[in-house]
């Protein structure tokens, strides 16, 4: 390099050496400075991914849920689901190409109810109801995705308005939407005849919950409301919906306090066009687990328990038998939001609403088993056009 700098003795060959020396340090800077500003570009990258990412977490809506026992199986009474988080909807996987048509679906519009069943899962967790105009369009959604069949359930649905909201979206489904099915279950506790002069054209199926023929049992279970007979309720409603042209069911939910009664006899003699009878089911979040209302692993029964109840009743013909194989994911469940319950993972994961995202959306995080569904038999004779009632 001295030489270079020093020597001015026949220049030549040292200024081409000197040339080709900067020639080399050129190109070893550029590819320094070229590789230095790549690396800067990924690392950056990288870095907002990765924030990103935190970020995301952090601020996502999450639930813990305890560890809950649910029904899965002949052999497997109780399984357990893990401790964790349910994952938000964000970071659900979608049901892939779901291409089903919401044919029959449960609108749960409240949670309250006046009743206080140990069993209960669908539990009074927010008193939020959807104003009247904004749940007709829900319906009026489904309606154009080929929704033939609604039933209204709670909670109570004749606790809101004294009957009167239930009443309107039954006209307003009948009527307007021309829905072939329009059905509601209730305890029966606040029906009143009033209530079926104005509002009794427009249902189809009538089911009220009666578990045990013992007012003793019905105590016990918590269904019922202070002095308030359940029994007489339910012979009420019955007598109604003779004198009104309803179809009457009923709803049954075997568990413990119920399994080794016969209620053989007072069927038979209430008639009723289908009775539906329950294994009773453990959901995380409503009737099981740190946040449930409800605490309802004492009243699981066996399948074996089960079978023997559904033995018992075998002469009944309008029995229609439900495990918690069969009724898990074989519903379409909306809540008071109109969001679909998403049930697979032995809790109700909310979907979006479908007032926001369409019912298509809704329904590809709503966990429904549309082959269960048939399987379960969900596809009846459920217009009373059609029954052939016996009055
Ligand atoms: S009547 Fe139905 S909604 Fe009311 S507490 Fe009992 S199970 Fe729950």
């Amino acid at each position: 390099m001295m030489q270079y700098l020093t020597s001015n003795v026949d220049d030549e060959p040292y200024d081409s050496l000197y040339f080709a020396y900067c020639q080399h340090i050129s190109v070893f800077a550029l590819i320094v400075i070229t590789a230095s500003c790549v690396f800067v570009v990924v690392f950056i990258l990288v870095a907002t991914f990765v924030v990103q990412r935190r970020v995301a977490r952090k601020y996502a809506p999450k639930r813990k849920i305890s560890t809950v026992n649910i029904s899965v199986g002949e052999s497997d009474q109780h399984k357990e689901v893990k401790d964790g988080e349910t994952k938000p909807e964000e970071e659900r996987m979608p049901q892939s190409e779901l291409n089903v048509k919401p044919l029959s679906v449960n609108y749960h519009f409240t949670r309250q109810c006046n009743y206080n069943c140990g069993f209960c899962f669908h539990t009074a967790k927010t008193s939020f109801v959807l104003p009247l105009e904004q749940a007709k369009r829900g319906l009026e959604l489904l309606k154009e995705k080929g929704m033939e069949k609604i039933n209204f359930s709670g909670g109570e649905p004749f606790i809101v308005k004294r009957g009167d909201f239930v009443g309107e979206l039954c006209r307003f489904c009948k009527i307007d939407l021309a829905l072939p099915s329009v059905t509601i279950v209730s305890n029966g506790s606040l029906v009143t005849e009033k209530w079926f002069e104005k509002y009794g054209k427009y249902l189809d199926i009538l089911a009220i919950s009666c578990d045990s023929f013992n007012p003793d049992v019905n105590e016990t279970i918590g269904r019922q409301q202070g002095n308030k007979n359940h029994l007489q309720s339910l012979r009420q409603v019955r007598e109604w919906c003779y004198q009104y042209k309803i179809a009457f069911k009923i709803n049954t939910v075997v568990n413990t306090y119920n399994q080794e009664e016969d209620m053989t006899e007072p069927i038979q003699e209430l008639n009723p066009c289908r009775w539906k009878v329950f294994q009773c089911l453990l959901i995380g979040g409503e009737n099981a687990g740190s946040e449930a209302l409800r605490h309802a692993e004492s009243f699981v029964v066996s399948d074996d328990d089960f079978k023997n109840f559904l033995i018992r009743h075998k002469s009944v013909s309008c029995l229609v038998p439900e495990s918690n194989d069969f009724m898990r994911n074989s519903y379409l469940i909306l809540d008071e939001y109109m969001r679909f319950l998403d049930c697979t993972k032995g809790n109700k994961d909310p979907s979006k609403s479908i007032l926001d995202v369409g019912v298509d959306n809704a329904l590809l995080f709503s966990g429904f088993d549309e082959k269960m569904f048939f399987k379960r038999g969900g596809k009846y004779v459920w217009s009373k056009a059609d029954l052939r009632l016996e009055w």
